[in-house]
């Protein structure tokens, strides 16, 4: 092993576990203590302020600026009681990541000192010079600036010394530039449409609420053998190495004991979000070595996200203290398993019902089914979209790969599920006909009250329902919930309109209520069939028999992002005043351009590797070799010396061969670059970079990888995947 390479493993096994002081407080003692929530609201706020601003949250009530005011001073209190010094507006712009400008809550007091101040101004809207942010072409740097303004149903905390305020961020002329704002849009479509079918069978539900149950999935590497990969420092993954002998086969890695160190940058990190509000409750090693998840309790979708984006941030911060880096990227390795973000998706009702669960009577499970079906027909209306809605340059690598959910989204029902839609649409509508008032005789079978624990789960589907929820499970490890989130409630949300007004013209043409309803359901569960997929997801088969159903298959990523621009979805978007098609065509813009990008630094970063680190090693052992034969040549006669150096010639060539291959490569794949990048629009640029790039840093890969299993491990420079992959 080279000595530059020796020093930096065994500094990383020597690394002892940070030894993380246990509080003696319990968990309930210190959880929230660093949110400004209901509880720190009464204490802070007067009477009136308190139930104006709790008025706001539940019901959507505009603030006035007394209200603001006094919210702003009360929460000003609060953060400085606990140390704060400074504020920030606290918001998602179009990169995967969280935004904050500090500033301090110091004013001139007009002679001659200082005072701390925050008003209801400052709490609601910010502008910050954001210029910078991805936008699409909406926003021109001299044109109309952006501004951030106050999310008041996500609570205020504080990091550090810093009071942060959820915030949504829009253009002054009013379309979005961050993920929050068409989130919270698509929240209230759903809740409004939800709210009108449930109507249907309980006109006291008031509410509908989207839930969100996240999973995380995450390496840790050691931050010197981190360091040493220049490809992991730049672009999150590995872009070469050859796969260790030993990595995930004996799968003795999953739920196994989790190791000191780790456990200590866990414990950590739940304390952290839990001083956060953010109930984290699961914590386990994942199927491939060096690969852990963690998962809290399912909370209301846009506070969910906020929390999720939270965690990404402290796990970047506490990973450091421990002497690891976090790495969030859907594949850091290749050939072993990727991280991705299983999101647990489901709808209640203010009255406490989870509407994708099963009840006891016949018209709770009816109502059970009008949810699932709609949710079916939303997913296969919008399949494709909702892809887009998961795919990034970085996913790619992960979905289609044998491991992850396929590049098609279809949905796993079950077998107790798939027998009563199989039922309810074979079955003659007489025997569903409802009888009398007493019994209700809808001819469903008894659905069992619990299916959560559904024993045939299905780990291959990337839309499954499990019990009492659907698990959207493509969406990528470091990607914001929100994107996929904010398409999912929208396209429920105008499948429920859809259905609502297509069993309203029922009921006007006289047809009973629930005969109305069973009547589109039935039409409904045969439209949406070809979403509905038991069977093994990473099949070929399924391929080809997804792509005779007219499921979207497509694999490249920038032609998946067409499906934002289609005009089902537009429509779907503006009618449920999600997004409008400006904002869709700018945010498209910004997708296609961060694509190019990633796979551009990722191109340089291999070219710059493979021309000053594999090539020059290659060489010298090559080198090594070449004066070996001579030296053989030397010491026995020709003959002989010809037979003893066969193997060293068949290296000195190999290595010729791939070296030559490599730096041809590169040099071509400079060239393309150069091609691609003049093209103008941002859809073929990106294309260009998909179609000629991609393959080209797999071709030199594949050269670089067999390079590292000849040459001599003492000079090869790179941190190896063995010593990457198991923490000591
Ligand atoms: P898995 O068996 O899929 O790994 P986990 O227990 O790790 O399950 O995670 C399941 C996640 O789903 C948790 O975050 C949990 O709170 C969440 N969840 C459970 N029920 C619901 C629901 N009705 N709606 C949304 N999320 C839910
Ligand atoms: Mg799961």
């Amino acid at each position: 092993m080279s000595q530059l390479r020796f020093n930096v493993v065994e500094a990383a096994s020597k690394k002892q576990a940070v030894e993380v002081p246990s509080p003696n407080e319990r968990p309930a003692d210190y959880f929230g203590e660093n949110v400004f929530n209901r509880s720190k609201m009464f204490k802070y706020l007067s009477e009136k302020a308190y139930e104006r601003i709790t008025d706001c949250i539940d019901n959507g009530t505009p603030l006035d600026r007394e209200t603001a005011d006094a919210v702003a001073e009360g929460m000003k209190k609060w953060a400085i009681e606990r140390g704060a010094t400074h504020y920030t507006h606290w918001f998602h712009p179009l990169t995967e990541g969280t935004a904050e400008k500090h500033d301090a809550f110091v004013e001139h007091d007009g002679k001659g000192g200082m005072v701390e101040e925050f008003s209801g101004k400052l709490l609601i809207q910010q502008e910050p010079d954001a210029s910078s942010f991805p936008n699409g072409g909406i926003r021109n740097t001299f044109e109309a600036r952006g501004y951030s303004a106050w999310d008041p149903s996500s609570p205020a905390f504080i990091v550090g010394d810093t009071l942060c305020i959820p915030t949504i961020f829009i253009a002054y002329t009013g379309e979005s530039l961050d993920y929050k704002a068409p989130l919270l849009k698509a929240l209230e479509a759903v809740n409004k449409a939800a709210v009108d079918v449930c109507h249907y069978f309980n006109p006291d539900v008031k509410k509908v609420y989207a839930y969100l149950g996240w999973e995380q999935e995450y390496f840790l590497v050691d931050e010197g053998l981190y360091a040493a990969r220049p490809d992991l420092l730049l672009t999150g993954r590995t872009l070469m190495g050859h796969e260790s002998s030993k990595n995930q086969q004996l799968e003795d890695h999953y739920f196994g004991a989790i190791p000191t160190r780790v456990l200590a940058f866990m414990k950590e990190l739940e304390i952290e979000a839990l001083k956060l509000g953010i109930p984290l409750k699961t914590r386990h090693n994942e199927v491939a070595p060096n690969q852990f998840e963690l998962a809290p309790i399912f909370e209301e979708c846009n506070l969910a996200n906020d929390h999720n984006l939270l965690v990404m941030a402290l796990m970047r911060k506490i990973s450091r203290k421990h002497g690891f880096r976090v790495l969030l990227h859907e594949k850091p390795f290749k050939g072993i398993n990727g991280s991705g973000k299983h999101n647990n998706w489901s709808l209640g009702t203010n009255t406490g019902i989870l509407l994708m669960a099963p009840g006891k009577t016949p018209e709770e499970n009816l109502r059970f089914i009008t949810f699932i079906v709609n949710v079916l027909m939303a997913v296969y209306r919008h399949n494709g979209l909702l892809k887009a809605s998961i795919s990034s340059a970085t996913n790619a690598h992960r979905l289609g790969a044998n491991e992850a959910p396929p590049a098609i989204i279809s949905s796993f029902l079950g077998t107790q599920l798939s027998n009563v839609l199989e039922h309810l649409e074979k079955s003659e509508p007489e025997d569903l006909a409802l009888s009398g008032k007493q019994g209700m005789k809808l001819g469903i079978p008894r659905i069992p009250e619990l299916l959560i624990d559904n024993t045939d789960r299905n780990r291959t589907s990337p839309f499954a329902f499990t019990g009492n929820r659907f698990e959207f499970r493509a969406v990528g490890s470091e990607a914001n919930c929100a994107s996929a989130m904010l398409a999912l409630n929208a396209a429920v949300a105008e499948q429920l309109k859809i259905f609502k007004a297509e069993v309203d013209a029922k009921i006007a043409e006289g047809k009973e209520t629930f005969a109305a309803i069973l009547e589109v359901l039935r039409k409904d569960i045969k439209t949406c069939k070809p979403i509905h997929f038991d069977g093994n997801g990473y099949s070929e088969e399924w391929k080809a028999e997804a792509a005779r159903r007219g499921l979207d298959c497509e694999t490249s990523v920038p032609l998946i992002f067409d499906n934002y621009l289609k005009e089902s979805s537009i429509r779907m978007f503006e009618s449920t005043g999600v997004m409008n098609r400006k904002e869709l065509e700018a945010r498209n813009e910004v997708k296609w351009e961060t694509y190019t990008k990633k796979i551009q630094i990722e191109a340089r970063v291999l070219g710059d590797l493979a021309m000053n680190h594999i090539i020059p090693t290659a060489t010298k052992y090559q080198t090594s070799l070449i004066d070996n034969v001579y030296k053989m040549k030397d010491l026995f006669p020709a003959d002989k010396a010809a037979t003893l150096s066969s193997r060293n010639l068949e290296i000195i060539e190999d290595i010729a061969n791939r070296t030559n291959f490599i730096k041809e490569k590169v040099d071509a794949m400079v060239e393309a670059r150069k091609v691609a990048n003049k093209i103008e629009n941002e859809r073929e640029k990106a294309i260009a970079y998909h179609d000629t790039i991609v393959p080209m840093l797999e071709a030199i890969r594949y050269h670089i990888d067999k390079l590292e299993l000849v040459v001599d491990d003492q000079i090869w420079t790179l941190p190896k995947y063995r010593e990457l992959l198991f923490i000591r």
